[in-house]
């Protein structure tokens, strides 16, 4: 098999595309992608800097390179979600590539910070592990970001990721999520930083591609409290459809995003106030990770 560009021997097949590549024209082709997502999305500019979320697994350590390659000014954030093993693990991988790219690295755990793991704090709040693990990511990415000047947040969520949660939004109907399947998210004139997912042209396997052929050390294993089943059925569902027909998740949550943007109903109005509780903008009195945490004291 030989590379499409070059005739060098091809490192991978991209049906979607119709067309294989070499190591060296595969890195140029994911660059290109990254690039091509963060201009066309507005999503940041090299004289901003970006808070990267890593958690240690390929997509996210693969979105660190890729900007510190394409010389975005970029520092890394790991959230030690106390999980043993998993989390010790998890942290090693990103301290060493932070370190081997000389890059600041900050990390928060939670164990240290609030005695207890993310499991601990499900158990004890009776919420979803999945659903008290969002709720404290998202609420950590924001404030950290914002306490450390960082106007953008970036996360390593890829095309699968998205195709399959607007297919699990779309079957739902929950048209009020659909708003918010942008890969970028406003600050809202600087309320919260802005959170931008620069992997969006990417599938799945591409972001996994180009973490090996870059001898990126990432952890394999998931998550041990693993994801919601459903959302593994829905990426199982979108590879069939993509074997029998390359492109379909691409031209889906593409697709989704030329439509036009707002809903009949218009996008809901929000009327935001610090938190009583930690200063936090909320739409309601407190946010929704002191409430989490007044459930945990109690
Ligand atoms: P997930 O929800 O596990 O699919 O992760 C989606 C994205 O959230 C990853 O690509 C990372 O950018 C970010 N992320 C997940 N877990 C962590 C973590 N423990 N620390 C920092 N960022 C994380
Ligand atoms: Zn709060």
């Amino acid at each position: 098999m030989k590379c499409r560009q070059c005739q060098q021997s091809a490192v991978i097949k991209m049906e979607r595309h119709n067309t294989s590549l070499c190591r060296g024209c595969f890195n140029l082709y994911v660059h290109d992608q990254v690039e091509r997502a963060i201009t066309e999305e507005k999503m940041f500019d090299r004289a901003e800097s970006v808070l990267v979320a890593v958690s240690g697994g390929k997509d996210s350590l693969a979105l660190w390179d890729v900007l510190i390659k394409l010389g975005y000014r970029t520092a890394g954030l790991h959230l030690n979600l106390g999980i043993n093993d998993y989390s010790q693990i998890s942290q090693e991988k990103v301290e060493a590539f932070a370190e081997s790219r000389g890059t600041e690295l900050i990390v928060h755990a939670y164990q240290e910070a609030y005695g207890l793991g993310v499991i601990e704090i499900a158990e004890e709040t009776a919420r979803p592990a999945c659903s008290a693990c969002g709720t404290m990511k998202r609420y950590h990415f924001n404030r950290i970001a914002m306490e450390r000047g960082f106007p953008v947040v970036a996360t390593g969520h890829n095309l699968d990721d998205e195709a399959s949660r607007l297919l699990g939004n779309v079957l739902q109907w929950q048209e009020e999520y659909l708003e918010k399947q942008s890969p970028v998210l406003s600050d809202e004139g600087g309320t919260w930083a802005r959170k931008v997912k620069p992997l969006f042209r990417l599938a799945e396997r591409e972001a996994a591609a180009y973490a090996v052929l870059n001898r990126i050390d990432y952890i394999v294993d998931e998550c041990p409290m693993s994801k919601g089943a459903k959302m593994l059925v829905y990426k199982d569902v979108l590879n069939r459809l993509e074997e029998t027909s390359p492109g379909t998740k691409h031209r889906f949550y593409l697709g989704f995003l030329k439509r036009p943007r707002a809903l009949p109903s218009g996008p809901k109005e929000l009327h935001l106030h610090p938190c009583q509780s930690c200063g936090q903008p909320t739409p309601g009195e407190v946010c929704g990770f002191c409430r989490l945490m007044q459930r945990v004291a109690r």
